[in-house]
C-alpha cells in the first residue's frame, strides 16, 4: 500500500537521505518510431546475461541504506519474468533497508501482460504499475508503431485490477502526428473511464532523427499548431480536474495518496541510485551514469570493472538550480525558505528581481514562502526556469 507523502511544502524536502532505486531494463519487443531512450530489441540470451550483471551491481553497492522506492524503468521491463523480478527484488531488500511498505513499481506496455505474468510480478513484490498506453485510438497508435490496440491497453489495466493491483499508473501522450484537439479528449475521457489512481499527460516530442519524422514525411502527417499544443495540454488537465484528479506536477496527476513516490525523489532534491545500462544516480551531491551500452555494462559488471561513468561531484550552484528547476515542476512549488537554508542562499534576493516579470505576468507567484507557477505559466516552464542559470 502505498504511504502518501504530505504536501511537500509541509513536508519541507520530504525524501531526502531516504533513497530511491531505479532498475532500467532496456529491452522491448520492437522499437517504436519516436523513441529516444536506452533500449534495444529483446533477445533472450541477452536479458539472462543482464539481470545476472544486475544483480551483482546491485549487490556490489550494498551499504544497508534506507530505500523505500524501487522502480523499473525501460525499455519495457515487464518483458522480464516475474522470477527474474523477484531476484532483482531481493538483490535490493539484501543490499538496502527497504521497508514492507516500499512503493515498488514496474512499467508495462500493454501487450506483455497476462494475467499469470501480472499475478507473478505481484507475488515477486510488485505494488504499482505503469502502464504505457499513449493514446486510445487505434490511428494514432499505428502511426507511432505501438504495439498494442486501444482495447488491448483497457484489457491490460482491467486485469490488473483483477490481479489485485490497487496503485496503477496510465500514461497518455497529446500533439501527437495528425491529431486534433477533440481527438486528444478522447483519449483524455478513455482514461478517465478506467478510473486510474495516477496519469502522466506529456507533449509527444520529435528529436531530431526519429523515424517517425520519416513516417510523417511520408504519411503528410503534421502536428497541431502551437496554440493547439497549449488546449490540449489545459483542457485534459481541466477534464482531469473535473474527474476529481488532482495535478501536483507539470505532468501528473492523482488521486488522493497516490502521488508517485518514487517520482517525487527527483522532484523534491532527493538522492537515488540507478542500475543497469545508463542508468543515473544522484547522491551525497554527487552524479554519475552508468555505461549506456547494453554489452558494456554487462563486460564490465563480469570482469569486476566499474560501470560507472562521467562521475562529477556537483558544486553547490549547480544543485541550487538543480532543486529549483524540479522543485518547480511541482504544483505546490518550491519550498523557498528550505532551499535557502539548504543552500545558504537568499533565492528571492538572488533571482527575484527577474522573476518578479512573472509574477507580474500572472503566470508564477510568490508568498514569501513557496514559489509556484501557475497552470498557464506551466507551459512557461522552460523560459522561466532560464532564470536560474547562472
Ligand atoms: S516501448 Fe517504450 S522504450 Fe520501448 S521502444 Fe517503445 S517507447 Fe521506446
Amino acid at each position: 500500500m502505498a504511504r502518501p507523502i504530505s504536501s511537500g511544502l509541509a513536508a519541507g524536502l520530504d525524501p531526502r537521505g531516504v533513497l530511491g532505486l531505479y532498475v532500467h531494463v532496456p529491452f522491448c519487443s520492437a522499437i517504436c518510431n519516436y523513441c529516444n531512450f536506452n533500449r534495444g530489441l529483446f533477445d533472450a540470451g541477452l536479458k539472462n546475461r543482464y539481470v545476472a550483471a544486475l544483480l551483482s551491481e546491485i549487490r556490489g553497492a550494498a551499504d544497508r541504506a534506507p530505500a523505500d522506492t524501487i522502480f523499473f524503468g525501460g525499455g519495457t521491463p515487464s518483458l522480464l519474468e516475474p522470477s527474474e523480478v523477484a531476484a532483482v527484488l531481493a538483490a535490493c531488500r539484501q543490499s538496502f533497508a527497504v521497508p514492507v511498505d516500499a512503493e515498488v513499481t514496474l512499467e508495462a506496455n500493454p501487450e506483455t501482460v497476462t494475467p499469470e505474468r501480472l499475478a507473478g510480478f505481484r507475488a515477486a513484490g510488485v505494488n504499482r504499475l505503469s502502464f504505457g498506453v499513449q493514446s486510445f485510438r487505434d490511428v494514432e497508435l499505428a502511426r507511432l508503431s505501438r504495439l498494442h490496440s486501444a482495447s488491448r491497453a483497457a484489457e491490460a489495466f482491467r486485469m490488473a485490477r483483477t490481479e489485485g493491483f490497487d496503485n496503477i499508473s496510465l500514461d497518455l501522450m497529446m500533439w501527437l502526428p495528425q491529431q486534433t484537439v477533440s481527438e486528444w479528449l478522447e483519449s483524455v475521457e478513455a482514461l478517465i473511464a478506467l478510473h486510474p489512481d495516477h496519469a502522466s499527460m506529456y507533449l509527444l516530442e520529435i528529436y531530431p532523427n526519429a523515424p517517425l519524422r520519416d513516417a510523417m514525411a511520408r504519411g503528410r502527417w503534421s502536428v497541431a499548431p502551437d496554440d493547439d499544443a497549449a488546449e490540449m495540454y489545459l483542457s485534459g488537465l481541466d477534464r482531469m480536474d473535473k474527474a476529481g484528479y488532482v495535478q501536483y506536477e507539470i505532468s501528473n496527476v492523482t488521486l488522493p495518496g497516490r502521488r508517485a513516490r518514487h517520482n517525487l525523489k527527483y522532484w523534491l532534491d532527493g538522492e537515488w541510485l540507478g542500475f543497469g545500462c545508463g542508468a543515473h544516480s544522484t547522491r551525497r551531491g554527487v552524479r554519475w551514469k552508468n555505461l549506456s551500452a547494453t554489452e558494456d555494462y554487462i563486460a564490465a559488471t563480469a570482469s569486476g570493472q566499474p560501470v560507472a561513468t562521467e562521475v562529477r561531484r556537483l558544486s553547490p550552484q549547480e544543485r541550487l538550480e538543480d532543486a529549483l528547476f524540479t522543485g518547480l515542476r511541482l504544483s505546490e512549488g518550491v519550498d523557498v525558505r528550505a532551499i535557502n537554508e539548504r543552500y545558504a542562499v537568499d533565492v528571492w534576493g538572488v533571482y527575484g528581481a527577474e522573476l518578479q516579470t512573472f509574477v507580474d505576468q500572472g503566470v508564477l507567484f510568490y508568498d514569501g514562502r513557496s514559489l509556484r507557477l501557475s497552470r498557464a505559466g506551466m507551459l512557461l516552464s522552460h523560459e522561466i526556469m532560464t532564470v536560474f542559470i547562472r
